[in-house]
């Protein structure tokens, strides 16, 4: 009688583990070749919901179009985990310019950054 309930403990304990290594296989399987998230290199935030890219563990490439020039654009897994893991953008953000707009923005903000302390400067000078 002991000997039979050592043989179903042994079984189930089998069962169990081969159960984990399936899990462990599919797991595996459905990264295999994806852009993985570190969740713990992502910009602190404070909302109460998670991000998609989150939940399922790995970024997938994102469709948008540029919002200055309308043209259909893709937001690469590997460009979203630079974003949000190296430059630690903020992780509700998304793209939303090509690259030559966002090119173009850049030097837009940075001209008008460059008057507006030429001003400041000016204004100092005159007091
Ligand atoms: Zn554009």
């Amino acid at each position: 009688m002991k000997r039979n309930r050592d043989r179903s403990a042994q079984l189930a304990a089998g069962r169990a583990t081969l159960q984990a290594r399936k899990i462990a296989a599919h797991e595996a399987a459905l990264l295999c070749g994806r852009v993985k998230v570190n969740a713990s290199l992502l910009k602190p935030d404070n909302s109460y919901s998670t991000p998609d890219y989150v939940l399922r563990g790995y970024y997938l490439d994102r469709p948008f179009t540029c919002k200055d020039c309308g043209a259909a654009q893709v937001w690469r897994d590997t460009q979203q985990k630079w974003w949000y893991e190296t430059a630690r953008g903020g992780v509700w953000t998304m793209a939303t310019r090509c690259r030559s707009c966002r090119r173009r923005e850049q030097a837009r903000v940075a001209e008008a950054r460059r008057v507006s302390l030429e001003g400041r400067e000016k204004k100092k000078n005159i007091k």
